[in-house]
């Protein structure tokens, strides 16, 4: 058992009594001073929901420290959204907050444990994800291997080394790496579903992921995929139960869907995800739109938790015109995936023109006739969309070198031998 989040009212009751803090300590920052100044003070949840929502503009704006609501010498880390050209979203947070933060990512239905070697693949440089993962390993006492998925100290051949030869048994990744190592560690001459039996679980997060896509990364590694959705700006906001389902965890925060065709909010429904963490002392949010879309669903799950259940459809919202059809990347991922495991079809890239839809799988040789046939005959069945499958072979999409490449860490230096390449003197990386 995670928790007691069987109750409704309990939640509602926990979020109502944070309401005047929560307020309060907003009301230390520069923004939120002047904002909270020309409205009246929400005294309930009705009075939180009459407050214009804070936007990624506003964070933008604000850069760097206009939400700054403690001294700066309180605060532990600062960090930096991905993918944001321009001003930076940049997030802070006190050591407190950090306890807060590292609670919420250690909530896994198979959770991490002292006996735990724990890979850590997502970036630490900036954003919050490797240090989320990281700070909640130690808190239950795992061994952490910082591994990183940006780092040149650590190529693909090194991931699948550390995972069999340490007996690596959680990870920590975006679905699609966890793809890659199984592709990589083929490459080592190792088999994904036996040669790792110390692995127990995968935990995933940061990219959309289909249902056929988490079943085939959940086979090819013999272990349950554990998702989660969170972000820098908010840490985890949501995690799963036994029961496959992502939970919002109301406990921490207060959610609300805005539909910006209307401009209304509801408490369910599809539209973009706002949120009002109740436990932040360096960098208060209220009602912050994430723009993610999502659909938040209040129905009975099987686990009996109370907390409402969220699917991020991201992009997936959307989708390309191809003919007389919408082409969306999840139903897309779904149809790829869908094709029979021994086909071995783990990379795929399409391009959605106005009249056909290009798609390219990578696939040996032995099955390329099968699998392209069978995945035109998924996308006609699909979709009414006119399309062309293009089998391609390994190496072709993610170029072999890239998992198993092995490069030497060095250090800069300026005197050499001479036998040796001064090539890499200053610039050693
Ligand atoms: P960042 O702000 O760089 O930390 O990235 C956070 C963003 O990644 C979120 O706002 C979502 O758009 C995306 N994201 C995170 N987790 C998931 C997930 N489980 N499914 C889909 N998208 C996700
Ligand atoms: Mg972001
Ligand atoms: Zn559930």
């Amino acid at each position: 058992m995670l928790g007691d989040w069987s109750s409704h009212d309990e939640l509602a009751r926990l979020q109502g009594d944070r309401l005047a803090d929560l307020l309060a300590q907003a009301g230390r920052s520069p923004f939120y001073r002047d904002r909270l100044a020309a409205t009246e003070i929400p005294r309930d949840r009705d009075g939180l929901a009459a407050l214009p929502l804070t936007t990624k503009q506003d964070l933008r704006a604000a850069y760097p420290f206009g939400l700054l609501a403690v001294p700066r010498s309180e605060l532990a880390t600062y960090h930096e959204s991905s993918g944001t050209a321009g001003n930076p979203t940049a997030s802070y947070y006190t050591e407190t907050d950090w306890i807060d933060l590292a609670e919420r990512f250690a909530r896994k239905w198979v959770p991490m444990t002292a006996g735990d070697l724990f890979l850590v693949r997502t970036p630490y440089a900036l954003m919050i994800t490797g240090h989320l993962a990281h700070a909640a390993a130690r808190r239950c006492g795992a061994t952490v291997v910082p591994g990183d998925n940006r780092s040149l100290a650590m190529p693909y051949s090194r991931v699948v080394r550390v995972l069999h030869d340490l007996g690596v048994s959680l990870t920590w990744s975006m679905p699609t790496e966890t793809l890659l190592w199984a592709a990589a560690a083929r490459a080592s001459g190792w088999r994904p579903g036996t040669d790792f039996p110390a692995l127990r679980a995968l935990y995933v997060g940061g990219e959309p992921l289909s249902d056929a896509r988490r079943v085939r990364i959940s086979e090819l590694w013999g272990v349950p995929v554990v998702q989660e959705y969170g972000s820098t700006e908010t840490g985890s906001l949501a995690g799963e139960c036994e029961h496959g389902r992502m939970h919002l965890w109301a406990d921490r925060a207060i959610f609300e869907v805005y539909h910006p065709d209307t401009g209304q909010v509801t408490v369910d429904g599809v539209g973009q995800l706002v949120v009002t963490p109740l436990f932040r002392e360096a960098m208060p949010l209220l009602r912050y739109n994430l723009e993610d879309n999502v659909e938040v669903c209040l129905d009975d799950c099987p686990c009996g938790w109370a907390l409402p259940t969220v699917r991020v459809l991201g992009r997936a919202a959307f989708g390309y015109r191809v003919g007389n059809a919408t082409i969306t990347q999840d139903r897309l991922e779904n149809l790829v995936f869908s094709l029979p495991a021994d086909h071995g079809v783990l990379f795929w890239r399409a391009r959605a023109d106005a009249s056909l839809l290009r798609v390219e799988i990578e696939v040996a040789d032995a099955t390329r006739a099968a699998a392209c046939s069978e995945l035109a005959e998924l996308i006609r069945t699909g979709y009414d969309a006119p399309c062309e499958i293009t089998g391609v072979p390994p190496g072709t999409l993610v170029p072999t070198h890239v998992l198993t490449d092995l490069q030497d860490v060095i250090k800069p230096r300026s005197l050499f031998g001479p036998d040796e390449d001064w090539s890499k003197g200053l610039l050693y990386y």
